[in-house]
């Protein structure tokens, strides 16, 4: 969304006066929290990166878990059951015919796995259109 400071309607408050988003107090611009509700500027500060994101990452720490938080069940078992088991048994191979160094192939794995938990979509929350609406 854009947004501009500049006037391109009259405004009905001083420049220096804004309303507060939740309760429409008046606040000086430059405010960082209103004195009548419990806003704050932190709190409306765009691009928050999403709780369920970085809970996501914590639990690909046993990948697919991860998956399985953001909603993904299915991809999220084939991990933790299939692709996981899978990808320690070649790195014990690796290690056994490389004296221990091919475990640091499960590295990339796990980063690989933290990094998709991150980039898939969140379905947590159900959408809006999902299911019978009054
Ligand atoms: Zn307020």
């Amino acid at each position: 969304m854009e947004y501009t400071d500049a006037p391109t309607e009259p405004q009905p408050f001083s420049a220096d006066m804004m309303q507060c988003p939740y309760c429409g107090t008046m606040l000086p611009s430059n405010a960082e929290a209103c004195r009548n509700c419990d806003w704050t500027r932190e709190a409306t500060k765009p691009a928050e990166p999403k709780a369920s994101d970085a809970m996501a990452i914590l639990l690909s720490i046993i990948p697919g878990l991860g998956h399985i938080y953001k909603g993904h069940r299915i991809m999220g078992a084939i991990i933790l059951l299939l692709i996981t088991p899978t990808a320690i048994a070649f790195a014990i191979l690796a290690s056994i015919a490389s004296a221990g160094w091919g475990i640091l192939m499960l590295i990339p794995y796990w980063g690989a796995v933290m990094l998709h938990v991150w980039a898939i979509e969140d379905r947590v929350t159900p959408t809006p259109d999902e299911g019978e609406q009054y």
